[in-house]
């Protein structure tokens, strides 16, 4: 809804690989993780911005679930190693 117009390479978006380490699987889901200390000292935030976001890549095998990647991840989400950053939600 927000990408630019224009002509493109090929029809859909490029194949984005997995972020998990050592994969290199092509990625089938995406969410947002704050970034860590270290990845902030090498960006400029905008004004105003003390912290940003990363995107984070999973392939079928390293994604985890819609329900969760639809929440913002801390930085210290070791994903795909288990995750603390979501409480899990009392299921009745
Ligand atoms: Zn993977
Ligand atoms: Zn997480």
């Amino acid at each position: 809804m927000t990408e630019p117009t224009g002509p493109l390479p090929a029809p859909g978006p490029p194949p984005r690989q997995c972020s998990a380490p050592a994969c290199t699987a092509p990625a089938v889901l995406q969410w947002q993780r704050i970034v860590t200390d270290a990845e902030l000292a090498q960006i400029t935030l905008p004004p105003g911005e003390t912290t940003a976001n990363v995107a984070v890549f999973g392939c079928d095998t390293h994604a985890m679930s819609l329900d969760s990647a639809a929440y913002l991840h801390l930085a210290t989400c070791t994903w795909p190693g288990p995750c603390t950053c979501l409480t899990p939600a009392a299921t009745p």
